[in-house]
């Protein structure tokens, strides 16, 4: 994708940096994506406007977040990739409110409400990548998911080209799904949380981090589960009942640690990990009849 000298300088005028011919391979947690410009934002005030121009110039974009949940094409890539700003994100507390920019680390916002006797979100540490991507995503784990703790969202709306702030009441988080717009952008969040003391919430947060390391092959570059759960059942559970732990396809391989986490062991391509994630859908479909939808985010070209 490329974009001209004017709208670079542009972009410039509004404080963004500008980086040419960046491999998205080096962004994600799965190693696996093509080249283009990224585009880093550095203050959240200018994001409308920088929005507007990029509209204005029919550039197509996207927001990455940590890259943990995405599958990434091969090659140039069509679209540019924003970053939120990064230094020092937003964070504080009052009495039981938390208030977090969309950029912070969300393993980070966990342990800085804990010190702040803030708990309830024991489950999500070990979810990496940041708020903005688990707000998008409706992240959880062990019996915890960020939807319902958020009592507001501020985002950029791209229909109207104007920041909103929703009420976490009239946003709709349901198994990693939400109800914002697709071209949505998670700006801030303020969540509701639980007082418990700091030590509680410690022991809590290693008891999760044990049965992490316990289950998931955390050494090797992955996306997390690859399929959502469907209802009622295991997607983990269906591929190891067919013996598919180490099934690969060139780079690309089942997990021999967790059947729904497909690891990417050299210089897997993105169409080495569709075909894998094809195959094992399929072969799932044939010997369970059940259609299993995928909880990575592909990103094509
Ligand atoms: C080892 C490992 C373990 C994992 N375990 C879990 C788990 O237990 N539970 C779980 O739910 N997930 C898990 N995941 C998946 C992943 O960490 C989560 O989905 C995470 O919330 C994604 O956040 P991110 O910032 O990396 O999002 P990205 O991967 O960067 O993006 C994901 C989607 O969110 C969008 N997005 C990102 N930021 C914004 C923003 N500010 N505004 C609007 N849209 C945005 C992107 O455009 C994209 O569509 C795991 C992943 C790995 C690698």
């Amino acid at each position: 994708m490329r974009i001209d000298e004017k709208t670079v300088a542009e972009l410039r005028k509004l404080g963004v940096d500008v980086r040419q011919g960046i491999s998205l391979a080096d962004e994600t947690s799965l190693g696996i994506g093509g080249t283009t410009h990224e585009l880093l934002l550095e203050r959240y005030e200018t994001i409308p406007d920088v929005m507007r121009l990029l509209d204005a110039r029919k550039i197509p974009h996207r927001f990455l977040g940590g890259g943990t949940n995405v599958l990434i094409a091969d090659g140039e890539l069509p679209w540019v990739v924003l970053h939120l700003p990064k230094a020092k994100p937003g964070m504080r507390v009052e009495g039981n409110t938390a208030y977090v920019d969309a950029s912070a680390d969300l393993g980070g916002m966990v342990t800085f409400c804990a010190k702040h006797d803030l708990g309830g979100m024991e489950g999500l540490i070990g979810v990496p990548g940041s708020v903005g991507g688990a707000l998008r995503m409706n992240a959880g784990a062990y019996g915890t998911q960020i939807g319902p703790l958020v009592r507001e969202v501020e985002l950029y709306r791209a229909s109207k080209g104007e920041i909103e702030t929703l009420r976490g009441a009239d946003i709709h988080f349901d198994y990693r799904h939400t109800s914002f717009a697709p071209d949505d952008v998670m700006l801030r969040v303020t969540l509701e949380l639980a007082s418990k003391p700091y030590r509680e919430i410690l022991a809590g947060i290693r008891v999760c981090n044990e049965k992490r390391r316990a289950s998931q092959p955390l050494n090797q570059k992955s996306a997390g589960c690859i399929f959502k759960n469907p209802p009622g059942g295991s997607a983990g559970r269906m591929i190891d009942e067919l013996q598919l732990k180490g099934h690969r396809v060139g780079d690309a391989m089942v997990s021999d640690r967790h059947a729904n986490f497909f690891v990417n062991t050299g210089h897997a391509s993105c169409s080495d990990m569709m075909k894998l994630i094809d195959d094992v859908r399929e072969r799932v479909h044939g010997a369970f009849g059940v259609e299993l939808e995928n909880e990575v985010i592909f990103w094509q070209n």
